[in-house]
C-alpha cells in the first residue's frame, strides 16, 4: 500500500519542508492554486479570545506564562455554564489518588465529563494548528448544533492555544531561545514547556491532541496521526494506552474522510485517509522517548496524539479542525471505558502491579541521597520530580536499604505510586535500543540522574522510614569558617557561584586540583553570594599551584541548529555573545578569550581564516564540540586529528575514560559521557588525549548501531594547534547533560593563565587590565602599549633581535611600574610571564 516505507523519509520530507518555511514570508503564505492563507499573527489573538469571552459564557481566557521573550501564553477552557470547573478538577486528582474508588464512581454517575486537551502549534511555523484551535474556540463558544452540544455534555476543553508564541512571531519552528520545545518535556529548560506540563497537572485530561505540520506520506493518505511505530517506551503501560487510541486515531481519519468534499485542493478531496503509523509502518516515528508533548503526557495516563497536517494552508487548518472534531466525538462516545483504562493505569501504579512488565523491570524505590557540601544537584532533581507531579518522600529518620545506611533527610521515590511509569522513566538507567529499530525518531537515553549528576539508588527492598511528602526545595548555601575559603568543582551552581565571585572583583584561584579558592575578606558580601549559591563553602588554605582567574569574554558561535551551548555557558554563569561568521570575518576575535563552537556554523572566507587563526596566535581557546564543529575545526586547518563520524543519529550515554588533567577535573577517571551524532578522532599522536571511550562495554544507553568502531578511540582531546580543544561529547546538547557542562568551565579555566606569546595579544590585555582598574593610571597602560606597538612593527619583519630587545625594554618599564605601585601584584606576574615566553620564542 505504501511504496515508501524507509524512515529517512520522514527526516528528508522534514529537511526539505523547513527549506520551504524558511523562505515562506511572515504575514502569510500564498500557494499556487490555493486560497490565500494568512494565519492569525500573534497580535491578534488575545483579541479575538477576549471578545468570544465577552460573548459567550462558555469562555474563560488564562495567562498561563510567558514565552522565552515574555510574550504571553492563554489557555482558554470551553465548558457549559453550569460546570464547576473545580470540582471537575478535584474529580481527576481523585482518580488518580483513589482509582478504585472513582471506577465505582464513574459506573454509578456516568453523566461525568472529562478534559480534553489541545494544543495549537508548538512549532511556530506550523501555522494551522493554533488556527484550527481559533476556529474551534469560535465554535464551541457559541454554536448549538446537536454535536456541539452533544461534545459539551461531556467534555471540558481545554486549549493551549499557543504553544510558541515567539515562533509564531519570528516564523521560526523553535521559541525564542532557539530551543525546540518539543523536545523540551523532560529538561523544563524553556517556560513554554514547564506552563504546558502545569496545564497538564491541573486538568489531568483523558485526551492530548498536538497539532503540527507538515507530513505527507502518499497523496491518497496525506497527513499523519498517532499512535506511533515501536519501539515504544517500555515504561508506557501501552497495551491501556492503545486499546482506545488507535479507534480514536481512525476516527479522526474517518471524520477527514467524510467531509473531504468541503476541501478546496485536490490532494484533501481525494483523501482515503491518513497515516497512522502504528497502523501503516514499522518504524521511523516511535514514542520512544518522552521529550515530545503528546508522549509525555502518556506518562500521566493521557491519551497523547500527535497530528501533523498535510500543508500550511486554509485545507491544512481544515485538517486539523476536522481530526480534532473525530477525536472529540469518540471521546465523547466513550469516555466510561476510556477514563477506566487511564484509572487502570494509575491502580497498577499505586498497587505496584505491572502484569505487562517483566518482573524487576520497576524497582520498588528510588534513595535520592543530599550531597551535604553541594546539595545543589539532588535540589534541583526533587524539583523537577515535583513539577512533573511525581510523588517524592522525604525521610524523617535514619534508614537502611540494601545493606547502607542513609541521612535523616533523604528524598525517596516510591514507585507504587499512580505515575510510577512516569517516574520511573525520569529516574531509570535506559537501555541499549540499537537492535530493537532501523532508526529513531530522536533521543533514546536520558539518563537524567547521571546527565544531571545526581544519584537515584533504584532498590528492589521496601523501605520503612518515617517520612513526608517532599515539598519544593530552597537550599541555603553556608559560608564556614575565617576563610580563605574552597569552592569544590561539583556542579553548574558550583561554577555559577565561581564566575559571580569573579564577576563581583573577588580574588578567584583555580588549583591544579581542579577546585575554587577565595581570599577572607569582604566577608558580608561572600556571606550572601554564598548562601543565595545553595552551596557550602569551607574554609581551607589555597595551594600553592593555585593560580588566580581572570574574568574572560566568551563568544559563541551562532549556528541556527543551536544545541544549547549558549545556555549552558549561561547556567555556568559566564558572560556570553553570540557571533555570526560574517562578525567573526569583518571584526575578528580582538575582544573575546575563547570561541565556543558547536553545530555547523561556518564561516568560508578568507577573512575568517585568518582572522581565528590571528585569535589563537593571541592567545585566545577554540573549543569545538561534537561532529560538524570537529569536522569544521579540520578543514579550518585547527587540527591534524583524523574526524570520524556515526550514523547522524545515533546517541546515546557512554562510558568514558578521563584521562587526570586540568580539563576533567571533578570528574572520575571512569566516568559518564553524552553522545548525539557521535564523532571520534584518529590520528592523535601529536595531540594530548583528554579522553577515550572505554575499551569495552562502552555504550550504555542509547541508540548506535555498529558503535564497536568508537570503542577504546579519543573524543576529547587538545590539538597539535595549542588553543584547541575538541570535545566529541555532545556536552551542551539542548541544555540537558548539566553533569558535562564543566567541561566547557574547566576549557575555558585551565587553572593556570593561557601565556600569550603575540605583542598584540599582550596589547589586548594591558587594555583589559586597565579597563578592570589593575592599574594606577592610564599613563601605565599607556606607556606599556607603546612598547608593545613598537613589538608588533619587529614581529611583522621578523626581526627577531629587535624584537627581543624591545621587549626587554618592555620588562624593565614592567619592574619600573611594580617599584612605584603603578601596577597590580596580578597585571605584573602574568605580563612577566607573557614577555619571557615571547622573548624565548624569537631566541
Ligand atoms: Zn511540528
Amino acid at each position: 500500500m505504501y511504496p515508501m516505507k524507509k524512515p529517512f523519509l520522514y527526516t528528508l520530507f522534514f529537511v526539505l519542508m523547513m527549506a520551504i518555511i524558511a523562505f515562506m514570508p511572515l504575514s502569510g503564505t500564498v500557494q499556487a492554486d490555493e486560497t490565500p492563507y494568512n494565519p492569525v499573527p500573534y497580535d491578534e489573538i488575545y483579541p479575538i479570545l477576549e471578545q468570544h469571552e465577552a460573548e459567550s459564557d462558555r469562555v474563560s481566557i488564562e495567562v498561563i506564562g510567558q514565552s522565552s521573550m515574555g510574550h504571553d501564553l492563554y489557555s482558554v477552557v470551553i465548558s457549559e455554564p453550569d460546570d464547576d470547573l473545580e470540582q471537575i478538577k478535584a474529580m481527576r486528582q481523585e482518580m488518580i489518588d483513589n482509582p478504585e474508588e472513582a471506577a465505582d464512581f464513574i459506573e454509578d454517575n456516568p453523566d461525568f465529563k472529562v478534559p480534553f486537551m489541545i494544543n495549537g502549534s508548538i512549532h511556530g511555523n506550523e501555522y494551522p494548528g493554533t488556527d484550527a484551535v481559533l476556529q474551534l474556540i469560535d465554535r464551541f463558544a457559541h454554536e448549538h448544533d446537536d454535536t456541539t452540544e452533544h461534545i459539551l455534555d461531556h467534555n471540558i476543553l481545554v486549549f493551549n492555544v499557543v504553544v510558541n508564541p515567539d515562533g509564531r512571531i519570528l516564523g521560526t519552528r523553535q521559541n525564542g531561545e532557539g530551543f525546540d520545545l518539543n523536545r523540551d518535556h523532560v529538561t523544563l529548560s524553556q517556560p513554554e514547556a514547564a506552563a504546558n506540563i502545569e496545564l497538564i497537572t491541573e486538568w489531568n485530561p483523558m485526551v492530548q491532541l498536538d497539532l503540527h505540520g507538515f507530513v505527507n506520506r502518499s497523496d491518497d493518505y496525506p497527513g499523519l496521526i498517532e499512535p506511533t511505530t515501536g519501539p515504544h517506551n517500555p515504561n508506557y503501560e501501552h497495551d491501556l494506552y492503545l486499546e482506545y487510541a488507535l479507534d480514536q486515531a481512525k476516527a479522526m481519519e474517518a471524520e477527514l474522510v467524510e467531509n473531504k468534499q468541503d476541501y478546496e485542493t485536490d490532494l484533501y478531496q481525494n483523501m482515503k485517509g491518513t497515516h497512522i503509523p502504528y497502523r501503516d509502518a514499522e518504524d521511523g516515528w516511535d514514542d520512544y522517548p518522552p521529550i515530545f508533548t503528546p508522549m509525555y503526557a502518556m506518562l500521566h495516563g493521557v491519551y497523547g496524539h500527535t497530528l501533523e497536517t498535510p500543508t500550511n494552508s486554509v485545507d491544512g487548518a481544515k485538517w486539523h479542525y476536522d481530526a480534532v472534531m473525530g477525536a472529540l466525538e469518540f471521546a465523547s462516545d466513550n469516555k466510561i471505558d476510556m477514563t477506566k483504562n487511564q484509572l487502570e493505569i494509575f491502580r497498577r501504579g499505586i498497587q505496584f502491579d505491572h502484569p505487562e512488565h517483566e518482573d524487576g523491570f520497576f524497582p520498588k524505590a528510588y534513595v535520592l541521597p543530599v550531597d551535604e557540601t553541594d546539595p545543589t544537584t539532588t535540589e534541583k532533581a526533587v524539583n523537577n520530580l515535583l513539577m512533573h507531579d511525581v510523588e517524592v518522600m522525604k525521610a524523617d529518620e535514619t534508614f537502611m536499604a540494601d545493606g547502607e545506611q542513609y541521612d535523616e533527610g533523604t528524598y525517596i521515590v516510591p514507585l507504587d505510586q499512580a505515575k510510577a511509569s512516569l517516574a520511573n522513566t525520569l529516574l531509570w538507567d535506559g537501555e541499549d535500543i540499537s537492535d530493537q529499530a532501523s532508526a529513531m525518531y530522536d533521543i533514546s537515553a536520558w539518563n537524567l540522574p547521571e546527565l544531571w549528576g545526581f544519584d537515584a539508588i533504584p532498590t528492589d527492598s521496601s523501605i520503612d522510614v518515617p517520612a513526608e511528602g517532599a515539598e519544593e526545595l530552597d537550599i541555603e548555601g553556608e559560608l564556614i569558617g575565617e576563610g580563605p575559603y574552597e569552592v569544590t568543582n561539583s556542579s553548574v551552581a558550583a561554577m555559577a557561584l565561581v564566575n559571580e565571585l569573579i564577576q563581583d572583583n573577588f580574588s578567584v584561584y583555580k588549583g591544579k586540583n581542579g577546585h575554587f579558592y577565595i581570599d577572607s575578606g569582604h566577608e558580608n558580601t561572600l556571606h550572601q553570594v554564598v548562601e543565595e549559591s545553595g552551596i557550602t563553602v569551607k574554609t581551607a588554605s589555597i595551594p600553592e599551584d593555585a593560580k588566580e582567574l581572570d574574568n574572560v569574554n566568551v563568544a559563541v558561535l551562532k549556528d541556527g541548529g543551536q544545541h544549547g551551548i549558549r545556555t549552558a555557558l549561561e547556567q555556568l554563569g559566564f558572560e556570553v555573545e553570540e557571533m555570526e561568521p560574517p562578525q567573526i570575518s569583518e571584526n575578528g576575535l580582538g575582544g573575546y578569550d575563547v570561541l565556543v563552537v558547536n553545530g555547523s556554523g561556518v564561516g568560508d572566507s578568507e577573512a575568517y581564516k585568518q582572522n581565528i587563526q590571528a585569535f589563537l596566535a593571541d592567545g585566545g581557546k577554540y573549543i569545538a564540540i561534537g561532529a560538524s564543529a570537529s569536522s569544521r575545526a579540520a578543514e579550518l586547518g585547527l587540527t591534524d586529528a583524523g574526524i570520524h563520524t556515526g550514523q547522524w543519529n545515533s546517541n546515546g550515554v557512554v562510558n568514558v575514560d578521563y584521562k587526570d588533567t586540568s580539563l576533567t577535573a571533578g570528574y572520575n577517571e571512569q566516568d559518564i559521557g553524552f553522545v548525539y551524532n557521535p564523532v571520534w578522532y584518529r590520528n592523535v599522536a601529536d595531540d594530548r588525549v583528554i579522553a577515550s571511550f572505554a575499551d569495552q562495554d562502552f555504550f550504555k544507553a542509547g541508540f548506535w548501531k555498529n558503535s564497536e568502531a568508537a570503542q577504546g578511540q579519543s573524543v576529547m582531546i587538545k590539538g597539535n594547534h595549542q588553543g584547541v580543544t575538541l570535545l566529541g561529547l555532545e556536552i551542551g546538547f539542548r541544555a540537558h547533560p548539566e553533569y558535562l557542562y564543566r567541561m566547557l568551565s574547566n576549557a575555558i579555566y585551565p587553572g593556570e593563565e593561557t601565556i600569550l606569546t603575540t605583542a598584540s595579544g599582550m596589547k589586548e590585555r594591558v587594555e583589559r587590565y586597565e579597563n578592570d582598574g589593575e592599574f594606577e593610571n592610564s599613563g601605565a597602560a599607556r606607556a606599556l602599549n607603546a612598547h608593545l606597538t613598537a613589538v608588533s612593527h619587529f614581529e611583522e619583519q621578523e626581526a627577531a633581535e629587535k624584537v627581543i630587545k624591545h621587549v626587554e625594554g618592555f620588562q624593565d618599564l614592567l619592574d619600573h611600574q611594580q617599584t612605584n605601585n603603578l601596577i597590580s601584584e596580578k597585571a605584573y606576574n602574568v605580563l612577566k610571564h607573557d614577555a619571557d615566553a615571547l622573548i624565548e620564542k624569537w631566541q
